[in-house]
């Protein structure tokens, strides 16, 4: 079998034409030119929101604005560091508004979703079973190190993922402290899973719930309160706003009750030495008490940033112009001769603008390098973190061994990897 080109395989979403369609936030970068190997330049079209989305225009502005006003937050008398002090803690309110948090809730700024559900695994009281599909980012998948963890089979329906998770919690014994960490949007399929449904079969059992917003939050509204989840985990590079921040929001008790995340000064109220010659410390009981160290102010102020732009563009505009995106592009990927989708709950799920596929007679690093080389296209391929969901999708054994870029299937053989397109308010 001869491969297609990457001409007669590149998706639609490649032409002119739909790069000049004003995005509703804008986004830096969108004038960058990039070379081709077939000579000449071309705007480039970033298609890896997923990955980490441009950060917005306002966010930089709002970035910039700050930084000559920089100062150390918390301890400092001067004025700069009262001004950062007060926009580090504004930072925590605008995030628990958008997050819609209870009262009483917690928002800890941390560097990422991957940290936050560290965090939050750190947490756990003692004796916490972990419950998670085996469909996760390994974010979700991973960091209950420590814990007894149950791993569920991947649904095929979003009903089937409640079935599921009310079986095992009714089987669970002995009935101790349960935690469920469930993703919003995959990362893989970009299809929505049912975070209400599964809260409240959760909490019928008596466990708690986490919800990995990382791609959910850039493209829907996320309530704490509306989902009735207990916590939430998000990153300010999938929200538009630069690396290095992210949040988990929620349920004080938990963390209140744990060991300091981080070990140091900011998290401790007072130290002093003991007659016997040790240390006796007396940790924060608040968002400080997992905030050791000098924090990132410019990053919790630019995720604010993103969360007000967010919020004064209004998720209805976003979810429908995005809605009308991925009607276009899946529509375009399935007119391509060879080309698969990958879904786990079908073609009619909801879904945000994330969108895996694989091409018949390609191996798809090479799809995505082609894209890259002959069209300015930034896509990303590979097993996305999700391994086991990947290779669920493509028709393998979830539990083979492998890396990311994995080799070239040979001709007629299932794909080992995918091709991944995702955009969102930028875009
Ligand atoms: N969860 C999901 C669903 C993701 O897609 C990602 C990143 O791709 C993460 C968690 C981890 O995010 P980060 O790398 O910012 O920690």
């Amino acid at each position: 079998m001869s491969a297609p080109t990457a001409a007669t395989a590149a998706p639609a979403t490649a032409s002119g034409a739909d790069r000049c369609v004003r995005a509703p936030l804008p986004v830096l970068g969108r004038d960058v030119t990039v070379p081709l190997v077939t000579g000449g330049e071309v705007a480039y079209a970033a298609l890896d929101y997923a990955a980490s989305a441009p950060a917005l225009q306002r966010v930089w502005d709002d970035v910039a604005a700050y930084a000559p006003y920089y100062g150390s937050v918390h301890r400092g008398a001067g004025y700069l560091s009262q001004l950062s002090t007060d926009l580090f803690e504004n930072a925590r309110r605008t995030v628990a508004e958008f997050l819609g948090c209870r009262d009483g809730d917690q928002v800890v700024f941390t560097r990422s979703t991957t940290d936050s559900l560290n965090l939050l695994a750190a947490a756990l009281p003692a004796g916490c079973e972990v419950l998670v599909f085996e469909t996760e980012h390994h974010a979700s998948l991973l960091p209950w190190r420590g814990a007894r963890v149950t791993y569920l089979d991947a649904p095929r329906t979003p009903d089937e993922a409640v079935d599921a998770l009310e079986r095992a919690l009714a089987g669970r014994e002995p009935h101790g402290p349960a935690l469920v960490c469930v993703t919003g949007a995959s990362n893989v399929t970009g299809e929505l899973w049912p975070v209400r449904e599964l809260a409240a079969a959760a909490h019928a059992h008596g466990a708690r719930i986490v919800l990995d917003a990382a791609q959910l939050a850039p493209h829907h509204p996320v309530s704490v309160t509306d989902l009735d989840v207990d916590w939430v985990a998000f990153s300010g590079h999938k929200l538009y706003a630069p690396f290095g921040s992210g949040v988990l929001a929620g349920r004080a008790d938990w963390l209140r009750e744990a060991e300091p995340y981080l070990a140091g000064g900011g998290a401790s109220r007072t130290v002093s030495r003991r007659a016997d010659g040790g240390v006796d410390v007396e940790w924060h009981d608040g968002a400080a008490r997992h905030e050791a160290g000098s924090p990132n102010v410019i990053g919790a102020h630019a995720v604010a940033s993103a969360c007000k732009a967010l919020t004064e563009e209004g998720f209805e505009n976003l979810v429908a112009r995005e809605r009308h995106l991925i009607g276009k592009v899946r529509t375009g990927l399935a007119a391509v001769p060879g080309v698969r989708i990958l879904s786990l709950f079908g073609d009619d799920a909801p879904r945000v603008g994330v969108i895996s596929f694989v091409v018949e007679g390609w191996n798809s690093s090479h799809f995505a390098a082609a894209l890259s080389a002959e069209y300015g296209i930034g896509v990303r391929d590979g097993l996305f973190c999700a391994h086991p969901l990947v290779r669920i999708l493509l028709g393998g054994d979830p539990q083979a061994q492998g890396e990311c870029g994995a080799p070239e299937a040979a001709p007629g053989e299932k794909s080992l990897n995918a091709v991944r397109v995702s955009f969102g308010a930028g875009t």
